[in-house]
C-alpha cells in the first residue's frame, strides 16, 4: 500500500503485522495530502477520523496527550510512496510543553532527559514547522556549552536545560512575534500542515526532479508515539543495513549511538560506533536485533536499511525500507539472494537499476600510478574521481557551469547540498560515518565519497584544507579513491573498467531474457573494439562524417564542400577514399560476424566549413585560390538552419559522387576483409529520407555501384535507411518498398517533431522540465505520446508491407532504459547506443522483455 500510506507508512504497517516491536502509531494518506495540497482545507472525514485514532493510540499507550502528569508524545514523519532521503523533516518528542515536562521528567525520574527532550523539540518544531533558522538554536546551544566548559551535548544538566529553553522560546517569540505554540492539539495540526507543505518546497522537488519522480500523490504523514534512545546508558539508537551497502557482502553493517536520539546518527554530528561494538554493550538486544534483521530480509526478499532505538535495554525498530546501495553491491547481493534461494534470475535480473551500471563502467585509478595521499577516511562510495577543491554547493554549480570538475568538501553535507553533491565529481566530509547524509545520498547517485575523513580539519571560512600541518586550499585539484578512502593530492591516472565477476554474471542472467538486440554506435575500430568488449551485437550506426573529424582528414573534406565544381570534388574524395576504407575494413574486422550498419554522409555544413579566416587562407593556398574567392563560396554555402539544410541525402542526391565514393570504400573493404575470411556483413544506410523516391533513387545509385564490382562480391549487404522525418513515419510502407531495413534516428525525428532545434534546445527545455511543462526532456528519454507514435505508426506500416522489415534505433535515446522498454513494445529488432551504455542497454532490455511478458 505504498502509493496511500507512503513507502515508510506501509512498510511500520506490514512490520506490526509481523509482529515486531513497533511503536504505535497512525497514518494520514497521501490521498488527504493531496486533496489538502489541492483544496486548501481536509476532506470532509478527516476531523472524525483524525480523532478517532489519536483516541485509539492514546489507549494502546495508556497516556494522554497533553497530560500534564504522563504526556502522550508522538513523533511526526513525513513519508512518500518513494523514499527521498533526508528531503523531508522530522519532529521528536511532540506534545511537550511546560506542564507535561514535569510531568516526563517525574515519570521517568529523569529530569535531564525530560528537559533536553524538550529541547530538542522547540528546536526541531521552530526549524520544521515555524520555518526558522537551526542556526540560532545551534548558536545558542554552542554558547551554552562553551560557558560551562563543556564538549558534549550530553554534559548540559537539568537545570542548563531549562535555561536553554528558556532562551529558545525567546527567539521563538522575536522572530514570530507569537509565544511557541503550548497546545499539544494545535502542535499536531502545525505539524502535520508543515509536512504536507514540506510536499512542495524547493527541496523536495528538486530531489523529485534529479531522481525523475513524477506522478505521485504527495506525502503521508506517520504520527507514531515516542520511544526514546537518550534515556541514559543503557538506551540508544542505530541504522544498519542487512548487508554492507557498498560492496554487497553479506555482513550486518551499521552504526549506533548510545544515549543519543534519532537524527544524531544521520546527521553525522557525533561519530558512531560500529553496530558490531552492541553486541557487548547489549548483547540481548543484539541478539533479537540480528533475529529481526533476518526475519525482514526473508520477508522483503531484499536488503533492508533499518532504523531502531532502544529504551532502557527494549528493543524498538522505527524503519525498514529496501536498502540504496551502490551498482557493486546491487549485483552481489541481487546474485547471493538467488543462490540463497530467496529470489530466482527473473528477480534478481529486475532488482538491478540498469543507470547504476555506468557507475561500474567508470574509470578506476591506475594501480600502478604513483599517488600522493594526504588523508584516508570511510570508503563510503567507490569510484575514482579528480576536481578542483570547493567548499560550497553553490562554487560546485558555478564552476562546473565555467566547464571544471570538482571535488565537494563539507564537514558534513545536508539536503541543502544536494544541487552541489549531483554535479560534483566526487564528495569528501571529515564527519559522519558509512550512513551519514553524504554517504547515503553519494552511493544513491553513483557518485565517488569518502566520508568520516577525520585526518582532515576543513576551515570553509578560510576556504582550506589541513591535512597533517599541510595546507590546501579551494582550487587544488585532488582525487579520491571511493574504494580505499584514500584522499590523495593532484591527478591521478585511471585505467577503463572491464565486464567481469557479478556484472558478467548479471549480464549473463539478463542476456537469457532479452528479446532485442544491443548494437553500439561507433565510428572508429577503437570504439567497435570497446563496444565487443561491452558485449554490442554489431554497430548500429557508424556516422562516417565523424571519421573526418581528425585533424589530417578534415582539411581533405572541407576541400570536397567549397570545390565548385564535379571534376575537382571527385579529385579529392579520390584522396578520402583510402581512409575510408580503412576505416571500414578495420570496422568489418572487429565486428567480424555481426552486422555493421554504416550510413552515408550526413554532415552538418556548419561543422566542416572552414571557421576563421586564417583557416580560409590556409586552404585557398592549398587549393590554389585567392582568399576571396574561398570566403565568397564559404559565404553561399552559409545555412540560415543547417540542421534543416542540405544534409543527409539531400547532399548526397545533389552531389552523388560524394556517396559513389563511400559505396566504393565500403566495397573494396568488405571483399578485401572477405578473402581474409571474415564474415562481413554490411548495411549501407541512407540518412534524412523524406520520401520513398529519395531513397529509390539513392538504392539505385548504391546498387550500380556494388554491381560494377560483379563477381567479386562475396559478402551480405543489404540497404536501408534512417528514419527521422515525420513524413518518412507516415509514409513508411512506401518507403519499406526499397529498405531492407529501417533505424530510428530519434534525435533528428525529436528536432523534427518538436520543431525544436537540436542546437538551441538548450536554452530553455530546462526550464520547461523545472516548470513541468514537459515531464522529461524528450532528447534524453523518447517522447511516447508524439515522437512514439509516429515511431509505431512507421513500424507498423513498413511490416504491412515487408513483415520481416528489421526495425533498431540509434538515437541518443537508445541506451535510456525508458525509452528501451518502448522500443520492446512497438516491436524494435535492436537498439544501439554509444559504447559505454552497451551494457546498460543489455540489462535494460531484459527487464523490458520481462516486464513485457
Ligand atoms: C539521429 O538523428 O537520431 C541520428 C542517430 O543521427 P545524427 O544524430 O547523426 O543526426
Ligand atoms: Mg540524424
Amino acid at each position: 500500500m505504498q502509493e496511500l500510506l507512503g513507502g515508510k507508512g506501509a512498510n511500520l504497517a506490514e512490520m506490526t503485522n509481523l509482529g515486531l516491536p513497533v511503536p504505535p502509531g497512525y497514518i494520514i494518506t497521501t490521498e488527504a495530502c493531496r486533496y489538502f495540497l489541492e483544496n486548501n482545507s481536509y476532506p470532509q472525514s478527516f476531523e472524525e477520523e483524525h480523532g478517532t485514532a489519536i483516541r485509539q493510540l492514546e489507549n494502546d499507550m495508556g497516556k494522554k496527550f497533553g497530560d500534564p502528569a504522563d504526556p502522550l508524545l508522538v513523533s511526526v514523519r513525513s513519508g512518500a510512496a518513494v523514499s527521498m532521503p533526508g528531503m523531508m523533516d522530522t519532529i521528536l518528542n511532540l506534545g511537550l510543553n511546560d506542564e507535561s515536562v514535569e510531568g516526563l521528567a517525574t515519570k521517568t525520574q529523569n529530569p535531564r532527559f525530560a528537559y533536553d527532550a524538550y529541547r530538542r523539540f522547540i528546536q526541531m518544531f521552530s526549524n520544521v514547522v515555524l520555518g526558522l533558522d537551526m542556526e540560532k538554536f545551534e548558536h545558542i546551544l554552542e554558547e551554552a556549552k562553551k560557558k560551562r566548559g563543556y564538549t558534549q551535548d550530553t554534559q548540559l544538566t537539568a537545570e542548563d536545560l531549562k535555561e536553554l529553553i528558556d532562551m529558545y522560546k525567546q527567539i521563538v517569540m522575536a522572530e514570530t512575534g507569537q509565544a511557541f505554540p503550548s497546545e499539544p492539539m494545535r502542535q499536531l495540526d502545525l505539524a502535520i500542515l508543515a509536512v504536507f507543505g514540506s510536499w512542495d518546497n524547493e527541496r523536495a522537488i528538486k530531489y523529485r526532479r534529479i531522481n525523475n519522480i513524477h506522478g505521485l500523490l504527495g506525502t503521508a504523514v506517520n504520527v507514531q508515539a515516542m520511544v526514546y534512545g537518550n534515556m541514559g546508558e543503557t538506551s540508544g539508537t542505530g541504522v544498519a543495513f542487512t548487508r554492507n551497502p557498498s560492496n554487497g557482502d553479506r555482513e550486518f553493517f551499521g552504526e549506533f549511538l548510545c544515549n543519543a536520539q534519532g537524527e544524531d546518527v544521520v546527521a553525522g554530528i557525533r561519530t558512531p560506533n560500529p553496530i558490531a561494538e552492541l553486541e557487548q554493550v547489549m548483547p540481548e538486544v543484539y541478539a533479537t536485533l540480528i533475529q529481526i534483521k533476518d526475519q525482514l530480509e526473508k520477508h522483503y526478499a531484499d536488503m533492508q536499511d533499518i532504523e531502531f532505538t532502544i529504551q532502557e535495554g527494549r528493543l524498538f525498530i522505527l524503519q525498514t525500507r529496501n536498502g540504496k546501495r551502490t551498482a557493486r553491491a546491487a549485483l552481489r547481493i541481487a546474485i547471493e539472494l538467488v543462490e540463497e534461494g530467496l529470489i530466482n534470475k527473473e528477480t534478481a535480473v529486475m532488482k538491478v537499476d540498469p543507470h547504476a551500471l555506468e557507475q561500474l563502467l567508470h574509470p578506476q585509478l591506475d594501480p600502478t600510478a604513483q599517488k600522493n595521499v594526504i588523508a584516508r577516511g570511510l570508503p563510503a562510495s567507490p569510484g575514482a574521481a579528480t576536481g578542483k577543491i570547493v567548499f560550497t554547493a553553490d562554487e560546485a554549480v558555478y564552476e562546473v557551469e565555467q566547464g571544471e570538475k570538482v571535488i565537494l568538501v563539507r564537514r558534513e553535507t545536508s539536503p541543502e547540498d544536494i544541487h552541489g553533491m549531483h554535479v560534483a565529481e566526487g564528495i569528501l566530509t571529515s564527519t559522519g560515518g558509512m550512513t551519514s547524509h553524504a554517504a547515503v545520498v553519494a552511493r544513491g547517485m553513483g557518485k565517488t565519497c569518502i566520508a568520516g575523513c577525520a585526518d582532515l580539519q576543513i576551515d570553509a571560512k578560510a576556504k582550506t584544507i589541513k591535512a597533517h600541518d599541510q595546507i590546501y586550499r579551494e582550487g587544488d585539484i585532488l582525487t579520491l579513491d571511493g574504494t580505499s578512502g584514500e584522499v590523495i593530492v593532484g591527478d591521478v591516472p585511471k585505467i577503463e573498467s572491464e565486464i567481469s565477476g557479478d556484472l558478467q554474471t548479471i549480464l549473463e542472467w539478463a542476456d537469457d531474457f532479452r528479446e532485442m538486440h544491443v548494437r553500439a554506435n561507433a565510428d572508429t575500430p577503437h570504439d567497435a573494439e570497446v563496444a565487443r568488449k561491452f558485449g554490442a551485437q554489431g554497430i548500429g550506426l557508424c556516422r562516417t562524417e565523424h571519421m573526418f573529424f581528425d585533424e589530417s582528414r578534415i582539411d581533405i573534406m572541407r576541400k570536397v564542400i567549397v570545390s565548385t565544381d564535379e571534376k575537382t570534388r571527385r579529385a579529392y574524395l579520390e584522396e578520402l577514399l583510402p581512409f575510408q576504407k580503412e576505416d571500414f575494413a578495420g570496422l568489418f574486422k572487429v565486428m567480424a560476424g555481426h552486422p555493421v550498419t554504416i550510413r552515408l554522409l550526413d554532415p552538418p555544413l556548419h561543422e566542416f566549413l572552414p571557421n576563421s579566416d586564417a583557416k580560409i587562407l590556409e586552404l585557398a593556398e592549398g587549393m590554389g585560390m585567392t582568399f576571396q574567392e574561398l570566403k565568397t563560396i564559404t559565404e553561399n554555402l552559409h545555412e540560415v538552419n543547417p540542421m534543416l539544410g542540405h544534409r543527409g541525402c539531400r547532399l548526397g542526391i545533389t552531389y552523388p559522387e560524394i556517396y559513389e565514393m563511400q559505396v566504393r570504400a565500403i566495397t573494396e573493404a568488405a571483399i578485401e576483409v572477405s578473402k581474409h575470411g571474415e564474415t562481413a556483413i554490411v548495411e549501407i544506410e541512407v540518412p534524412l529520407i523524406a520520401t520513398a523516391s529519395e531513397l529509390k533513387h539513392v538504392r539505385q545509385m548504391i546498387e550500380s555501384v556494388v554491381s560494377g564490382y560483379g563477381s567479386q562480391i562475396n559478402f551480405i549487404y543489404k540497404v536501408g535507411t534512417m528514419i527521422e522525418i515525420p513524413r518518412a513515419c507516415l509514409t513508411a510502407n512506401e518507403i519499406a518498398e526499397h529498405a531492407d531495413f529501417f533505424s530510428f534516428g530519434t534525435n533528428d525525428l525529436t528536432q523534427t517533431t518538436f520543431g525544436i532545434s537540436r542546437d538551441d534546445a538548450g536554452k530553455f527545455i530546462s526550464y520547461y522540465v523545472d516548470h513541468n511543462i514537459i515531464e522529461r526532456d524528450p532528447a534524453e528519454t523518447i517522447d511516447v505520446d508524439g515522437v512514439g507514435k509516429l515511431m509505431h505508426i512507421a513500424v507498423t506500416l513498413g511490416r504491412e508491407n515487408k513483415p520481416d522489415l528489421e526495425v533498431g534505433i540509434c538515437g541518443e535515446q537508445g541506451g535510456d532504459p525508458k525509452s528501451i522498454e518502448f522500443c520492446q513494445k512497438i516491436g524494435l529488432n535492436y537498439v544501439s547506443c554509444s559504447p559505454y551504455r552497451v551494457p546498460v542497454a543489455r540489462l535494460a532490455a531484459a527487464q523490458a522483455a520481462i516486464k513485457l511478458k
